[in-house]
């Protein structure tokens, strides 16, 4: 019965953020400016009175919450990085918040540092709907067939089937709201059951990260089978011109992309326009800066987000990671959310298997999602198409029992023909850029 309340209550507030969100698309900017303002307000003060985190950087710098009345106050805070993020550790949760309560995702991002973060029920119907504005925005409903190409752990594998796509019950709900049904297909599957997955499903929209949907087009492509999605979203890989253009190509649609982050969920989006992200500013407040200064519109900046929806472990002033550039113009829509340009991320390579699988960055991350807890970094490196190092520098509740998982791990996943050497080391290796990366193949994957 308490989770069926749960779940109503969830709902509710779902279908309400929804509705303010969507309806916020038609705001003037000074209006939306007005509502982040009041957000950011309310944030900061919950941040100070109950986060020992923020109460000691407050506190030593001086400063109040009433301090902090406009956005560009922020700056009176530094900017904070995962790693700090990660040392503080239960400083940096709301002292009034049920961490039981909460629900924990845990992100490796492209450094291979994992951080988990939680985020209370209220806060987590605000950031699912500023998903779904996304795609309300760009026309989904709910009777669509969806094709989701993602992570196993957004694939639930049924008992004593070794299939790896399932269909939703997730949601069920969200469908009145006009989300699709969707089957999830893990990108671990290979390609040519993609293919056949996607046949069978003809789906009127595909969502996934860009690279697995480009890898699935080039199949598409050399089987010569028409699919016509009437939509296509991607998130959480960069999505480059040539990517945009073989899925464009192939499916006969421009795809969609998100800009988002586990730490802060959904930041910006595009509209069918293509003119830039639309920022989701009544959820979240973004910054660009360089060398601690914010830049004028039209210059790359990095991004440094503030959630305005994290009560149970605010994040202000985060440095997400990636690198964009703010706009000063309107997007012929007419929306009243202000635009942000190309986004330059993660630099991280594909992997290329003995079967002939390529399987992108963020999927060879996910491999290593059951074991972040116990470690402080990771890099997976790939010396020969057979052949794997992956490097651990090991984190509080390390223990050796994960070494033997790993490996089994990589073979459940990669197949039993790989080798994989996991290696303990004191710190991570970067490469000739500078960069922190967590996955680097050897081996020439497009060839
Ligand atoms: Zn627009």
């Amino acid at each position: 019965m308490g989770k069926m309340v749960d779940a109503l209550t969830y709902n509710m507030r779902l279908y309400k953020s929804i509705y303010t969100l969507r309806r916020n698309t038609s705001l003037k900017r000074s209006e939306l400016e007005r509502i982040q303002k009041k957000k950011l307000r309310a944030i900061i003060k919950h941040a100070y009175h109950n986060v020992p985190f923020y109460h000691k950087i407050f506190d030593s710098l001086n400063v109040k919450p009433d301090d902090f009345k406009t956005v560009d106050d922020l700056s009176k805070l530094p900017v904070i990085t995962k790693s700090q993020v990660k040392c503080a550790g239960s400083d940096i949760i709301a002292r009034n918040v049920d961490i039981n309560n909460c629900r924990k995702f845990t992100t490796s991002g492209s450094t291979g540092t994992s951080l988990s973060i939680f985020f209370n029920k209220k806060d987590l119907s605000v950031r699912r709907s500023a998903y779904i504005r996304t795609m309300r925005e760009n026309g989904t409903r709910g009777g669509d067939i969806g094709l989701d190409l993602t992570g196993p752990h957004n694939v639930s594998m049924p008992k004593n089937n070794k299939s790896r796509y399932y269909s939703t019950i997730e949601g069920i709900l969200e469908r009145s709201f006009g989300t699709p049904k969707t089957t999830g297909v893990s990108v671990f599957e290979n390609i040519e059951n993609q293919v056949t997955i996607l046949k069978k499903t003809k789906p009127e929209v595909i969502s996934g990260y860009p690279m697995s949907i480009k890898l699935l087009a080039m199949a598409v492509q050399d089987k010569s089978i028409s699919i016509n999605p009437r939509l296509i979203f991607t998130y959480s890989e960069v999505l480059d011109k040539e990517s945009r253009n073989v899925i464009s190509s192939v499916f006969g649609t421009d795809p969609i992309d998100g800009y988002g982050s586990i730490e802060t969920g959904r930041m910006a989006w595009e509209c069918s326009e293509h003119a830039g992200y639309h920022m989701d500013v009544d959820t979240v407040v973004m910054e660009f800066i360089r060398d601690n200064q914010k830049i004028s519109a039209n210059e790359k900046g990095e991004v440094v987000a503030t959630n305005l929806h994290s009560y149970a472990m605010p994040l202000i002033r985060y440095k997400v990671g990636d690198i964009s550039t703010p706009s000063d113009e309107q997007c012929p829509c007419g929306r009243g959310l202000p635009l942000m340009k190309d986004i330059w991320g993660r630099s991280d390579d594909f992997v290329k298997l003995p079967d002939g699988r390529i399987i992108s960055p963020t999927a060879v991350n996910l491999i290593m999602d059951p074991f972040l807890s116990m470690l402080l970094n990771f890099k997976i490196i790939q010396e020969r198409v057979d052949r794997f190092t992956v490097e651990l520098v090991k984190g509080n509740d390390f223990s050796e029992d994960i070494i033997p998982k790993i490996e089994t791990r990589f073979k459940d996943i990669f197949g039993d023909n790989i080798q994989v050497e996991p290696r303990i080391i004191d710190e991570i290796t970067k490469d000739k850029s500078g960069k922190l990366r967590a996955v680097v193949s050897k081996v020439n994957v497009f060839e």
